[in-house]
């Protein structure tokens, strides 16, 4: 038989996990673990770009590895970026293979230049140099991500390709898995939810809280009272009800466009309809002890670190590098 496609697919600990980081991301790393062998990582390199607070990123990095687990992603996938510092090794090495111009070309810099322009680092500029690094330490296949790093998975398949001509061919080129749902957008409506623009709705999170984000959430600006017909094609509300009532969502889009229902209910009935759905990973996220997580943290990480080994090895040999003294 042959080996199962590795995948590879991360998320960085900048606060708690969220609707887009399950729909964009998680679910599908769950539905993906009896087809191929699997690495999921918390980025916590990559989460450094932002300069955290030391105490808080500590906390959040174990949080987002019980979320993780909580949701259904097997532990001994999971592991800790920094816990396999052969990344930064081989993160080294292509950034000698990497040209200026490439990295000056991904959109995400911008956009997070624009997020943090007081902490503009070299950290984030390199960012999808790192993540080149992350996918072909494990000579990841396929990476499952939201439509938010295609760029990034453009630039690890160049990165790949270029190492693979001037040097031998090391690494395969990775291939995007697209989710079912590549862009939640937050509770703004307008910008993709994310945890550092704080337009999020938790997953994992208490109901009073996921009640509270829920409520917050922008509807139809049209609309200024509540016997107006609703356009719940152009409300975020409704395309999380498209999520969360797959069978019903017409019902209440016609309620909308009939003045029936207000957006403050809609948006009641949804944020219960997401509680409910979550209770099951509540309860596990809370069955989780920090101790209990730090050790599959440890036993994913012993995994993914023999692949790094040999990889990184190979790469050295690959570039001329005396295999390490
Ligand atoms: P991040 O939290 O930015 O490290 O993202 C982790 C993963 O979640 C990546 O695969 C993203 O594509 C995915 N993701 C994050 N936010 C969203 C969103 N709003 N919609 C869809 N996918 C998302």
């Amino acid at each position: 038989m042959a080996p199962r496609k590795r995948i590879l697919s991360g998320m960085r600990p900048t606060g708690r996990f969220h609707l887009g980081n399950y729909y964009g991301a998680a679910r599908n790393w769950v539905r993906l673990q009896d087809e191929y062998d699997c690495f999921y990582m918390v980025a916590d390199y990559h989460g450094l770009t932002s300069q955290p607070h030391a105490t808080a990123f500590e906390r959040d990095l174990i949080d987002l590895a019980a979320d993780m687990m909580a949701v259904g992603v097997r532990p001994e996938s999971i592991y800790l970026q920094s816990s396999v510092p052969e990344v930064a090794e081989l993160f080294l090495l292509f950034t000698m293979v990497t040209p200026y111009g490439w990295v000056q070309r991904v959109p995400t810099f911008k956009e997070m230049a624009r997020q943090q322009p007081d902490n503009v680092n070299m950290g984030l500029f390199s960012y999808p140099v790192l993540q080149a690094a992350d996918i072909l330490l494990v000579k990841g296949d396929a990476v499952p991500v939201g439509q938010d790093q295609d760029a990034h998975i453009e630039m690890a398949r160049e990165t790949a390709r270029r190492f693979n001509r001037l040097y031998g061919n090391v690494f395969p080129e990775p291939a995007t898995l697209r989710t079912e749902t590549p862009k939640i957008l937050g509770t703004d409506g307008r910008a993709k939810m994310s945890k550092s623009l704080g337009n999020i709705v938790g997953v994992t999170a208490e109901p009073e809280v996921i009640r509270k984000q829920v409520l917050s959430m922008v509807t139809d600006t049209r609309r200024a009272y509540l016997s107006q017909p609703g356009h719940p094609k152009s409300c975020n509300v409704d395309s999380l009800y498209k999520i969360f009532f797959p069978d019903d969502w017409q019902h209440y889009w016609d309620l909308c466009r009939k003045a029936e229902i207000g957006c403050h209910e809609k948006k009641r009935i949804l944020g219960e309809r997401i509680i409910e759905t979550f209770a099951p990973f509540r309860q596990a996220r809370a069955e989780l002890s920090d101790e209990a997580v730090k050790r599959h943290l440890a036993e994913g990480s012993r995994r993914a670190r023999d692949v790094a080994r040999a990889t990184v090895a190979e790469a050295r040999s690959a570039v001329g590098l005396l295999p390490g003294l």
